[in-house]
């Protein structure tokens, strides 16, 4: 069970909507930072260190990575302006993996001049990265381990997904990395995303350090760091548990006694790329019923759509709904919209929730992560703004909503083909 609670009374975040309108995603510091601290109380005993690269695309705002950063966690960054966010919020080059894919040069060489560390995805990308940018001091590979290991199913199988290395080409790709000269290395697998079995962890870090153990039997390379990736889920049901970090730590624990330690490659870093754990269930967006329709079923028409939070009409994802004030009020069945030509648009379908009249706030529950982030403009919708709440209670604007201004922007203004946000009234 997962209690779907909120940071604030009904009274406080009517003052907070008054004040910044909505819809606007607000962020709870104190849960975050209280949240990043039990993670790492949990792997406190590695031996080789214990960092979380927290996946920027999660939620790309520098203000959050800072607080991250003050908890001790670096960034796994995918893109440059990923990178840049990294460093922006004050994210030592040490603490950021570069883990991308498909990579245009330019990137990599950036990635090396910044000094991160550098994640390959394909054994194509040794040539192309020393072509490029040189080999840096440090480098870590991406496992795929193809059939030795179920799917899940936001990410797919890991045969049917594009990315890393298969085994044998990373026997070969170490080989040839020590040859060249490299001494430091680390290994890399991502193969689930918002997985709730801990079991699964488990069994990715056996797959990954027998696989380390076999690399330097092999070739004598030899790991400072083993990254598990991401893909901790989080309980978006309120029937749903959490993953539970302490006996998932446990269990590599006593991987790392029996595999690590006996071939002799301790001390090992173990590093992870979480994202959605980490943020997600402290985020939600604030919005406010405009319309209450009945036709052929009820839908409560609200003041956001899927350009603010697009997991429900991608993957079909729960969100829990709350709505202020009203909890203890009679319930309806209802679709809860947004206001795209898609009919997808919807947050929920066929909901429970309580009754509501226009003017009515509604929150959606765990929106801190890949809601914001996969935000767009179809539509002509503007972006939202990203709030966050202090562990004193007030609350800080860490990005503004978009305009019409920023909708504008970019369209090619010699013309006079670019619409005045006042224009409109009529000739
Ligand atoms: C998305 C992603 C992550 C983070 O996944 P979460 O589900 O947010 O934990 C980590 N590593 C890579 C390579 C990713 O693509």
């Amino acid at each position: 069970m997962s209690l779907k609670t909120l940071p604030f009374t009904p009274a406080r975040i009517e003052d907070i909507a008054l004040e910044y309108s909505t819809p606007f995603h607000i962020y709870d510091e104190k849960a975050i930072r209280e949240n990043a601290r039990a993670f790492y109380r949990a792997f406190d005993w590695v031996p080789g260190g214990f960092i979380n690269y927290f996946a920027v695309k999660a939620l790309p705002n520098p203000h959050i990575l800072k607080i991250l950063r003050e908890e001790g966690m670096g960034a796994d960054c995918s893109s440059l302006p990923e990178l840049l966010l990294a460093r922006a919020a004050g994210i030592k080059p040490e603490h950021i993996i570069f883990t991308s894919n498909d990579t245009p040069a330019g990137e990599f060489i950036r990635a090396r001049k910044m000094g991160v560390v550098i994640n390959l995805d394909d054994i194509s990308h040794i040539p192309f990265l020393e072509k490029a940018a040189g080999l840096p001091a440090i480098l870590c590979c991406r496992y795929n381990p193809g059939p030795l290991k179920g799917g899940n199913a936001i990410i797919g199988k890991p045969e049917e997904a594009k990315y890393g290395f298969t085994g044998e080409q990373l026997f070969e790709a170490y080989g040839m990395l020590k040859q060249k000269g490299l001494t430091r290395f680390g290994l890399h697998a991502m193969v689930a995303s918002n997985e709730l079995r801990g079991d699964y962890f488990i069994e990715t870090a056996a797959l990954l350090f027998h696989l380390a153990a076999e690399i330097n039997r092999r070739t004598g390379v030899r790991f400072e760091f083993i990254n598990l990736g991401g893909g901790v889920g989080i309980p978006y049901r309120p029937d749903q548990d959490p993953v539970d970090l302490v006996s998932l730590s446990r269990g590599i624990r006593r991987l790392y006694e029996e595999i690590i330690v006996p071939a002799k490659l301790d001390p090992l870093g173990i590093t992870m790329e979480c994202g959605r754990m980490v943020t997600g269930p402290y985020g939600y967006l604030v919005s406010r019923v405009l319309h209450k329709k009945q036709t052929y079923k009820t839908y409560v028409g609200l003041d956001a759509c899927m350009a603010n939070l697009m997991r429900p009409a991608l993957y079909g994802a729960y969100h829990h709904i709350s709505v202020p004030g009203r909890e203890e009020g009679p319930r309806e069945k209802a679709d809860v919209t947004g206001s795209l030509c898609e009919n997808n648009d919807k947050f929920a379908i066929d909901r429970e929730l309580p009754v509501t009249s226009p003017g009515d706030l509604v929150v959606i529950h765990d929106t801190g992560a890949h809601g914001h982030a996969m935000g767009f403009n179809y539509n002509g919708k503007l972006r939202s703004a990203e709030l966050l709440l202090t562990p004193s209670g007030k609350v800080r604007i860490i990005r503004r909503a978009e305009t019409l201004e920023d909708y504008f922007a970019t369209l090619d203004s010699r013309w006079g083909l670019v619409p005045r946000p006042r224009d409109g009234g009529g000739d």
